[in-house]
């Protein structure tokens, strides 16, 4: 069972059609993978944001080994250290002073805690709407497929869990006239990944905090696209000077090993109180210690900073197409998490870029989307960049806007 060819048969035939991958990946080391016949690709998506540090770190490989090979899990019915060292840490990280943390599996979960939250605190006083933004991405659990602002990803779902207002993104008037005598909270992307990599304008944050404040309502940052260094902040609100009640993780919180958080601050600490939310996985020590061996390598290998700079490379790379190109639109995003907006079907783009041996995302039907590790060299950022330059010159010719 090594070749792409055997695995797609079985694929197709076993696997329920919510995706449809192209290729099969066999092994991943920095940002490179490689498939089971042993072609290399430069991986732009990082396991959807996931590998910030880079497939197979070693730092965080021997973590998650040594974890293993001790102890993997034990439940909540019992303590681990990892899990409350992590909890310290990421409190940390947020600059929530005498926060906590609840640990979970996945994104989705870590938003559906924080909906929770929202409605427990706000319960005594019948609020438990939860105002969210058009164009947004939250999951896909019930709850977080109401949350998530596009009606694409509800259709057939009827009927959704109730209790969530829309409001445009970027815009504090809307949201404000989305908040009502039942909204509990506003959850937002600092920058909206799913829905075209549109980054909040910092005095929006900061317009929704005063707002939340006003109102005595919480506000909650979904990060688990944009955090965890992928913007060249730990967490995309240290952009502007406003600050979330709430915030969730995922994604590139463990390098793949499955992990959610929902880390909240000292007025939303003991909110839940014992039994009001659970998970069996959750904080399970192997997770924990994977997500350790992350941030010590984001630290110790200065990755924030390694994400300004190449992102600024990529994003100059990508103005390039920009002015050269008519098709190319835009470049919008912050740090390591691009997009390119097109005049054309992104997902032909992508499939074009695969040919040249460069695996992107999209974001919609019109916006390629860069999740490179934050980490990789500038040779390799180099030669990915030609890969992307050759193949536009293939599709789009001569550099004559044609
Ligand atoms: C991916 C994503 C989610 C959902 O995460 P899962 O781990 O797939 O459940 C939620 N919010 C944002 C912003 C995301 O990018």
């Amino acid at each position: 069972m090594s070749k792409s060819e055997d695995i797609k048969a079985l694929y197709k035939a076993s696997v329920m059609p919510t995706y449809s991958p192209e290729i099969a990946i066999a092994e991943g080391q920095g940002c490179k993978v490689k498939n089971p016949e042993g072609s290399t690709f430069y991986d732009f998506t990082s396991g959807i944001g996931v590998h910030n540090a880079g497939h197979c770190h070693p730092k965080v490989v021997r973590a998650i080994q040594a974890q293993a090979a001790k102890l993997t899990h034990c439940s909540n019915l019992f303590m681990n250290a990892p899990q409350a060292q992590l909890a310290r840490k990421l409190v940390s990280l947020a600059g929530f002073k005498g926060g906590k943390a609840f640990f979970c599996n996945s994104g989705a979960e870590a938003n559906e805690a924080a909906i929770k939250l929202a409605r427990r605190r706000g319960s005594a006083s019948g609020r438990y709407e939860v105002v969210t933004m058009r164009n947004s991405f939250h999951g896909r659990t019930l709850a977080t497929v109401a949350a998530t602002g596009q009606s694409w990803c509800q259709e057939g779902y009827d009927p959704l869990p109730v209790g969530f207002r829309y409001a445009d993104f970027n815009d504090l008037e809307s949201v404000r006239a989305a908040v009502t005598d039942k909204t509990a909270a506003v959850m937002l992307e600092a920058v909206q990944g799913e829905g075209g990599v549109n980054p909040a304008a910092p005095e929006f944050l900061e317009g929704v905090r005063a707002l939340c404040d006003e109102k005595d309502i919480l506000m909650i940052c979904d990060e688990v696209q944009c955090g965890m260094g992928r913007t060249g902040k730990w967490f995309g609100w240290q952009h502007s000077k406003a600050a979330p009640d709430l915030v969730t993780m995922a994604k590139a919180l463990a390098d793949g090993v499955p992990a959610g958080a929902l880390v909240a601050n000292a007025k939303c600490a003991d909110v839940f109180a014992k039994g009001s939310h659970a998970s069996t996985f959750g904080g399970n020590p192997l997770a924990c210690a994977a997500a350790l061996a992350v941030i010590s390598v984001i630290e110790e290998e200065k990755l924030l900073d390694a994400a300004r700079v190449n992102g600024d490379i990529l994003r100059g790379a990508l103005e390039g197409f920009v002015e050269k190109y008519d098709k190319v639109l835009e470049v919008r995003g912050l740090g390591m998490m691009l997009g390119m907006a097109v005049d054309d079907s992104a997902a032909e783009i992508a499939d074009l870029f695969r040919d040249f041996g460069l695996l992107v995302c999209t974001a919609g039907a019109h916006v390629v989307r860069f999740l490179p590790p934050l980490n990789l060299k500038e040779s390799e950022l180099e030669e990915a960049l030609e890969m992307m330059t050759d193949a536009l010159e293939e599709r789009y010719g001569g550099g004559d806007g044609e």
